[in-house]
Parts: structure tokens; C-alpha cells; sequence
């Protein structure tokens, strides 16, 4: 049995403008209220908002809006079990 974490993931467009303002993801549903949403901006360092109202478009200030909203499963990084002591190559 394999864990994994469902990841919502979504572009983020200026409604004004239509500039590609980067991308967003979140561990609930982009559009639930209240659920801090990982914000990547194009130009910018990422940042958590609270939701897509308190992104602007860096633009025009435009309101921005979620584009092609996915659903994504992330596993964790599989680590190997060394099972036997490596041995020094005999040459
Ligand atoms: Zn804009």
C-alpha cells in the first residue's frame, strides 16, 4: 500500500489582462474557504494566502482567477533499504 498526499493544483490568470500570474496548489480544493493556498508567483518569491482574493494580478492589479484546476497525487520520495553492508570492491 502506497501513501500519497492529494495536492490541488491550479494556474492563476488576471481577469483584466489575462497575464499569467504563476500558480497556485493546495491540499484542499483551490476554491474551499479558509484553507491556506501556496501562491508561486511568475516574478516573485512564493507566498501562503488565505484565497485568490488577496492575489493581484503584478501586472495591472487585475483580480485573478484559477485556470485549469487539477487534482494531483504527490508520493512521498521512496527511499531505498540498504538490506547488506556495502563491501569495498576488490580489485
Ligand atoms: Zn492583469
Amino acid at each position: 500500500m502506497t501513501e500519497y498526499e492529494t495536492v490541488y493544483f491550479a494556474e492563476v490568470h488576471c481577469y483584466w489582462c489575462g497575464h499569467d500570474c504563476g500558480t497556485v496548489n493546495s491540499r484542499s480544493p483551490i476554491s474551499a474557504p479558509g484553507s491556506p493556498i501556496a501562491y508561486h508567483p511568475q516574478d516573485s518569491q512564493p507566498r501562503v494566502v488565505r484565497s485568490l482574493g488577496e492575489i493581484r494580478c503584478g501586472r495591472c492589479q487585475g483580480p485573478v482567477f484559477a485556470d485549469n484546476p487539477d487534482k494531483r497525487r504527490v508520493y512521498p520520495t521512496f527511499v531505498f533499504r540498504q538490506r547488506r553492508p556495502r563491501r569495498p570492491r576488490v580489485a
